[in-house]
């Protein structure tokens, strides 16, 4: 019966908690344990493409969503210093209409706060850090940093792009320090004194760029990310403070917009960014890993949550009515489902490319993850 299986997620970030959410729906039991003692609100944006909206209907959160995110006509593309458009990729009723459902761009604390609604509190555990699986029979045991232990019919490891539970499969390799580094906040937008900003634009440098868009329906708040070359900085923390000065001093003679924009950031976070190269397998057994576990990626498609939360749909199709010993082939499935795409996602972004110039955006945009046929 499948109502008898019982999955341990690791990581309740975007990807572990759409996973909760989606097993549920099919009647699977889940338990998710995250090693953070409470969800810290990170200052940052996320775009949702239309392809993860999709999913977050399904889970119930599209109304939530609408109602905290900013709808934008566009995601616009223009030459860092003449602000000439190099490519309007249009947004809004459109492109709602075309692809099946809308482009928002969200507070990412909102957006994991949504998830979090989808999935009730008692299967969340807090204060849980990984720190090893042993197979007992049939079952898998997890073994937590606070002395905690629990058994589970499988584990989908969903512990970001340090992920233990890949280590734990697959050995030790380290990340790639790709010599970039990102600043990136969220402010008021009245900070910037009546100044009103594009809905959503990428302005492209010659080996730098910042994107900055709106994270609140009524144009309350602004968040911008940039990418720029700094070697020799290997901090990968969401809480490393940067240096405002510095950040106004590297893009300076940009567009009088940005450097307005960031005139009046009172504050910046800054880290390095990190990606890994397509791993060849993602399950051993009846383990699986997913999101930024298996295939992280640079962030310049801004796709990378939306791989996970497509990742969660499809693994509860594949799980769907499935007994504890087809566990293993349906991991198999599902990474035979997924890896193509999410392989093309993460050589895309890596190209650093992405609606520079007219693009085909329909085969990222499009898919569902609620239809699109499964593997044999
Ligand atoms: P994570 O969000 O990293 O979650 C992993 C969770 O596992 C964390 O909560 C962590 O605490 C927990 N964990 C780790 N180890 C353990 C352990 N041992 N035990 C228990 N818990 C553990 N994507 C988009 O779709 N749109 C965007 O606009 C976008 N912008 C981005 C901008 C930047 C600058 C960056 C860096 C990324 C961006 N992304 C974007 C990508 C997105 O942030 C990630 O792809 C997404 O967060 C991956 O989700 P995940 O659940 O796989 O991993």
């Amino acid at each position: 019966m499948a109502g008898s299986l019982r999955i341990a997620i690791v990581g309740a970030g975007m990807g572990g908690l759409a996973t909760a959410a989606a097993l549920r729906r099919v009647g699977i039991e889940v338990a998710v344990y995250e090693q953070a003692t409470q969800f810290a609100r990170i200052g940052a944006g996320i775009q949702i493409g239309c392809n993860a909206m999709k999913v977050l209907r399904e889970l119930g959160l599209e109304r939530r969503l609408r109602a905290q995110s900013f709808y934008p006509r566009s995601w616009n593309n223009r030459d860092w210093r003449t602000g000439e458009i190099k490519f309007d990729m249009i947004f809004g009723e459109s492109a709602e209409r075309k692809f099946g459902a809308p482009y928002l761009l969200a507070h990412r604390g909102d957006l994991h706060a949504a998830l979090a609604t989808a999935v009730p509190e008692e299967c969340v555990k807090l204060g849980h850090k990984l720190v090893g699986l042993d197979e007992v029979g049939d079952s898998i045991r997890l073994r937590f940093a606070n002395g905690a232990t629990a058994l589970a019919d499988a584990v989908v490891g969903a512990d970001g792009v340090h992920s233990l539970v890949r280590e734990i499969l697959f050995g030790t390799s380290p990340v790639n320090f790709t010599g970039r580094i990102a600043y990136r906040t969220t402010y008021p937008a009245a900070l910037l004194g009546g100044e009103r900003i594009d809905d959503c634009t990428k302005w492209w440098g010659e080996d730098r760029h910042i994107v900055i868009y709106y994270v609140k329906p009524d144009r309350s708040e602004v968040y911008f990310v940039t990418s720029q070359p700094e070697p020799e900085f290997r901090i990968e923390s969401w809480s490393a403070k940067g240096d405002v000065r510095q950040l106004r001093a590297a893009f300076k003679g940009f567009d009088p917009r940005v450097e307005n924009v960031l005139a009046a950031c009172p504050d910046v976070h800054k880290w390095a960014i990190v990606d890994r190269d397509a791993l060849p397998r993602w399950a051993e057994r009846n383990v699986t890993l997913l999101g930024d576990a298996c295939h992280p990626m640079m962030p310049y498609m801004a796709q990378g949550a939306a791989m996970a939360i497509e990742d969660a749909a499809v693994l509860s199709r594949c799980l769907e009515g499935v007994e504890p010993d087809g566990v293993a082939n349906a991991f198999r499935r599902f990474e035979a489902s997924r890896r193509d795409r999410t392989s093309r996602v993460q050589e895309t972004s890596r190209t650093n490319t992405w609606l520079k110039e007219k693009t085909d955006a329909d085969w990222v945009y499009a898919y569902d993850a609620w239809t699109v046929p499964l593997a044999g």
